[in-house]
Parts: C-alpha cells; sequence; structure tokens
C-alpha cells in the first residue's frame, strides 16, 4: 500500500510502542526540575519573527538558514527555533520580573529549525529547557550546570563530558573581535559567502560555522579565554570552584562559543561520543543582556536546553533503563451475552475507581481472547459464562503465575465486589 501523503522529512513520529521512553525522559526532567524549584512555562509554538532577530541574533545560523517563517496577514511569525527567547518573552510580558527573583522556569517543547536532517538533527525536534532570571551570581551558574548534571545522571546516561567556557561580556568581547576580525580578515577569500558577512558585523558567529573550511580556519583564531575583563575572570572562577565543592567534572574547552548571539560570561555544554557526530545533548549559558534587549528591566538570566532526541538515542545506546508501559490489569473473557453485559458492569465499575480494564471488542472466540490478554501483557484475566453466572463464582487467574483464586461475583456491583478483586490482586502479588 502506497500512503499518499508521507511526513515532512526531518519530522519523526512517536508511536505509542515507543511513547514510554519519551514518557520516561520527561518525567524525570519535571522530577529533577521540580527538586530544583522550577515551574513549568507553555509559550506559543509561533511567534513575531522580530522577537527570533533579536534575541537569537541576526547573523546566527539559525536566523540566517534555519527559521521556518511565514507572513499571514501582513505579520511575520516564525516556528519557535528554541525556547529561551519565548520564555524571556513570556517572563517580561506577564510581569513575573515584579516577583521574588530569581525566577525559574522549565518547558519540555517542540523546536523548528530548517537543517539538513541527519542523526541527532531534525528539523522538528524536542527540547528539555530550563532558565532562571534575576540572578548574576555564579553560584547560579553552577546551580543550572547542576540541575543538568542531575537530570543526565538521573537518566542512568555514563561518559557524558561537560565543557564549560566563558565568552566574556560586551566590554571583553570589543577587543576580542578586533582581534578576530585581523585574524580572519587575513584569509577572508578562503571563508564561506555568509562568515564573509560576518567579518564585519559579528566575527565570533564564524568560530561556529559549521563549513568545514571555516572551522578548518577557525582552529587558530584567538581565544576568548585570553581576553576575559577582571570582573568576568572572577565569575568564571568562582563558578569551577562551585564545581568541584558540587563535586562536578568538568573540561574548560575554550572553543565553545554557542549559536546563539544572546550568551555573555559562562557557556557549557554536555557532550558524548556515543551517538557520533552530533553529540551534544545539552547546552547553554548565562544571557545577561537578553532580557533587557527584548524591553525588559537590565535582569542578569541564564539557561540551557537539552534535545530529547539526542538523549534517547543515547539511552538506548547505553543500555539505560526506561520506565515500563502501564499494563491492562484485567482482561475479561465474557462467553455469552449475559456474561457481556455483566462484562460491561464490572469493567465500568473497576474503571471508576481506577483499574485498568479491558475486555474483547472483535468477536473473538475464548482461546482467541486469552492469547490476546497475553499479548497485551494482562495482569489478570476472567473468564465469564453461564456457569459462573450461575454459580455467581468466578476464577481470577494470575497470568504470571498461572494461579487462580475464586472469587464472588456480586449481582449488584456494589463495592464490596471490586474490593474483593482487589483483595485477590493485592494477595496474588505477594
Ligand atoms: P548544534 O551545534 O548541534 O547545531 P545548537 O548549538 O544549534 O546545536 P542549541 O540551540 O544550543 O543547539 O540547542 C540545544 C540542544 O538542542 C542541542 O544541544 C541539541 O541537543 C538539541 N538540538 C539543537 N538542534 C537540533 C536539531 N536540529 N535536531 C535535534 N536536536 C537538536
Ligand atoms: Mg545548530
Amino acid at each position: 500500500m502506497a500512503l499518499i501523503v508521507q511526513r515532512p522529512l526531518g519530522t519523526e513520529d512517536i508511536t505509542p510502542s515507543q511513547i514510554y521512553k519519551w514518557q520516561t525522559v520527561e518525567k524525570i526532567a519535571k522530577d529533577t526540575a521540580g527538586v530544583f524549584g522550577f515551574k513549568e512555562i507553555r509559550f506559543p509554538t509561533f511567534e513575531n519573527t522580530d522577537l527570533f532577530l533579536r534575541s537569537v541574533g541576526e547573523t546566527t545560523d539559525v536566523v540566517q538558514k534555519e527559521m521556518y517563517s511565514v507572513i499571514a496577514k501582513e505579520s511575520r511569525f516564525t516556528l519557535r527555533p528554541e525556547g529561551t527567547a519565548g520564555t524571556i518573552r513570556a517572563v517580561i510580558q506577564n510581569g513575573m520580573l515584579n516577583d521574588a527573583l530569581p525566577q525559574k522556569v522549565f518547558y519540555i517543547t517542540s523546536c523548528f529549525r530548517h537543517e539538513r536532517p541527519q542523526a541527532g538533527r531534525l528539523r522538528e525536534f524536542h527540547q528539555f529547557g530550563c532558565e532562571m532570571a534575576g540572578s548574576q551570581s555564579p553560584a547560579a551558574d553552577a546551580e543550572m550546570i547542576s540541575l543538568a548534571d542531575s537530570f543526565l545522571k538521573r537518566l542512568g546516561l555514563k561518559n557524558i563530558e561537560l565543557n564549560i567556557n566563558s565568552i566574556g561580556c560586551p566590554t571583553c568581547r570589543a577587543k576580542y573581535h578586533k582581534e578576530l576580525k585581523a585574524f580572519f580578515e587575513a584569509r577572508k577569500a578562503e571563508l564561506c559567502e555568509t562568515c564573509q558577512s560576518r567579518l564585519e558585523k559579528n566575527p565570533m558567529r564564524i568560530l561556529d560555522c559549521k563549513s568545514p573550511v571555516c572551522s578548518e580556519i577557525a582552529k587558530d583564531a584567538p581565544l576568548i579565554l585570553d581576553y576575559l575583563c577582571d570582573d568576568c575572570s572572577e565569575h568564571f572562577e568562582k563558578l569551577q570552584a562551585h564545581l568541584k565543592t558540587l563535586g562536578i567534572s568538568y573540561k574548560i574547552n575554550p572553543k565553545i562559543v554557542r549559536g546563539l548571539d544572546y550568551y555573555t560570561k559562562t557557556v557549557f555544554e554536555f557532550i558524548t561520543t556515543d551517538i557520533g557526530a552530533q553529540g551534544t545533548v545539552c547546552a547553554g549559558g548565562r544571557y545577561d543582556g537578553l532580557v533587557s534587549e527584548l524591553g525588559g528591566p537590565q535582569t542578569p538570566a541564564l539557561g540551557f536546553a537539552a534535545g530529547l532526541e539526542r538523549l534517547i538515542m543515547t539511552m538506548e545506546k547505553q543500555g539505560c533503563d526506561f520506565m515500563e508501559d502501564k499494563k491492562c490489569e484485567l482482561f475479561i473473557i465474557p462467553m455469552g451475552d449475559a456474561a457481556f453485559d455483566y462484562t460491561l458492569n464490572i469493567a465500568g465499575k473497576l474503571r471508576e475507581e481506577g483499574y485498568r480494564v479491558e475486555y474483547d471488542l472483535m468477536g473473538r472466540g475464548i482461546k482467541a481472547q486469552m492469547k490476546y490478554a497475553n499479548k497485551l501483557g494482562a495482569l489478570y484475566t476472567m473468564v465469564i459464562g453461564d456457569n459462573e453466572l450461575e454459580a455467581k463464582k468466578a476464577k481470577l487467574k494470575n497470568m504470571q503465575s498461572s494461579n487462580e483464586t475464586e472469587i464472588a461475583l456480586d449481582d449488584k456491583f456494589t463495592d464490596n465486589f471490586s474490593n474483593e478483586i482487589l483483595s485477590v490482586i493485592l494477595e496474588l502479588d505477594d
């Protein structure tokens, strides 16, 4: 059978047979954010394009090459390529900065970027992100890294390397930009077209270019770490002292500059070598200029985002545990119309109390129903036929042990009846 319309390139379906992996990661994300006191925030899938031009930055790959934008009734909208801009816009717009600081929020959301699809690089992907606004202390940087680190550890991941760097503030960057410009100017003709245009406006973006020629040239470029002002150096030192106290190992990687313009001071990436070239599973940093850039009060802020697809790929590769899907607790097998009516009633009663109860809807025979119950992984089955109805007794079968327990059938489907089933289930579980 040929499907008439297929899903777009670079997008994925998550089928019910795989959803438990996503639910595991999402639950651990929420739990970890929760223990650090971060609350969930939700924001629109699309925003005014200007939001991303101002925040992500006009000379970034994201804005120059990857955004999905539409003009609708003369307004320009863009599907969110990342979550920080929308979050900070929402934090400002909802007056959250007037509340006690720091504000700490998280999201689990889809993002859209027009990239060349490959393993770990999709056009629709998902991020777990955490953002904090209000603290300029290096303790906040350590807190964010600690949150990300706990999250990755709770997922059961191993061999993830934390790389940190500082990319300074506008003060130290002014001098660095000059040096960097001079460096790239000398080899301008070899740079890709985009980077040639970046040379004037934002030479640091060249360090982040994915083109092989540009990245080869960038290898010998001057390093921002050598140009940090006293304030930024001290911030970076204190962060490292906190990380040591927290027992979080890290590597200083002066090459990390991050692909979005809003970063200042601390930047970091958690990297695995287990899933090939796209090994950054989590990345973030401080962005002290973003809130004011978007029209809010000058407010230091920072955050990170982890790519869920890459995390799940790494977990699969490393054989990490996922939460098991909840199984059907009772599969009822009625024989005959009277038994079927009875089944509808018991199932209804038990479902009201929260039990996962199913019965055949395909008109199968008893054997085929048993087989289906097995396939579902049902914990218990109960056959109800005319004999059982007459004797007011049926057998509840534990599908794992094959133990059977007789229970009384109650005509009135009272609480007693479901309590009896429950007590048997509990007993058999012992
Ligand atoms: P990369 O250098 O891999 O392109 P990036 O710097 O563009 O990453 P961020 O914007 O920092 O990535 O996004 C944070 C995280 O989201 C990344 O570390 C990665 O795990 C994930 N991510 C980013 N882009 C994609 C994508 N196209 N497909 C899948 N995951 C992605
Ligand atoms: Mg990218």
